[in-house]
């Protein structure tokens, strides 16, 4: 199975993607996690992402798709996949194409006031990338023991920038995949389990 999940930043695509790829026993592949390690390696990609991602704004396409590509052929992507943040415009899902089928799109579709309450009280775990939400989990650690901290990126003024840069270059992207016949809309504006569930029924028909 080979799915991508799309959706404004705060929407809950990650949340998500987590129990899905595990039923499905398929690779959870978030470009946004692949950037933030690479930052936290200091590797020489990550150095160059940083200033980008720390403003709001996309990171070039020959990057995401180098990393891609490579990340597909990984022995645990043999049962299929699942896309959290890609594509994120419609030249990387042209190129997505030349590489993949796709058997779904599930679009995620959650009010700006919900996604702005959902992202200023986000905390991430820097070892296993775990997302959780001050409202639900007021604990200093992840469960699995690290520190977690607020995204750069999280704050205020960046997640302004995020949002128009959804709306001008992701959101095309519904009716990209709509023309296509590929997508599927859930309300994501519900608790997390109410979410899994109708995209559980979309992926069962
Ligand atoms: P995305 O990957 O789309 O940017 P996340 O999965 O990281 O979004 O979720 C953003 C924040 O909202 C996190 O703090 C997460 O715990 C919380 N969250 C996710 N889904 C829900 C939901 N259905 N109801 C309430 N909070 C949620
Ligand atoms: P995310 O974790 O999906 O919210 O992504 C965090 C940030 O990483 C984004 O705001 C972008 O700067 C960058 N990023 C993640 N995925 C992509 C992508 N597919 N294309 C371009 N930039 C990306």
């Amino acid at each position: 199975m080979k799915l991508i999940f799309l959706g404004p930043p705060g929407a809950g695509k990650g949340t998500q993607a987590v129990k899905i790829a595990q039923t499905y026993q398929i690779a959870h592949i978030s470009t946004g996690d692949m950037l933030r390690a690479e930052m936290r390696e200091g590797t020489k990609l990550g150095k160059e992402a940083k200033d980008l991602i720390d403003r709001g704004e996309l990171v070039p396409d020959d990057v995401i798709l180098g990393m891609v590509k490579n990340r597909i052929q990984k022995e645990d992507c043999k049962n299929g996949f699942l896309f959290d943040g890609f594509p994120r415009k419609i030249a990387q899902a042209e190129a997505l194409e030349t590489i993949s089928e796709i058997d779904y799109v599930i679009n995620i579709d959650v009010p700006v006031e919900t996604l702005i309450k959902r992202i200023s009280g986000r905390r991430m775990c820097a070892s296993c990338g775990a997302a959780y939400h001050v409202s639900t989990y007021a604990e200093p650690n992840c469960v699995c023991g690290a520190a977690l901290y607020q995204r750069e990126d999280d704050k205020e003024e960046t997640v302004r920038n995020r949002l128009v840069v959804y709306e001008r270059s992701t959101k095309p992207l519904i009716d990209y995949y709509i023309k296509k016949g590929l997508l599927h809309t859930v309300n994501g504006n519900a608790d997390i389990d109410t979410v899994d569930a109708a995209i559980r029924a979309v992926l069962s028909k």
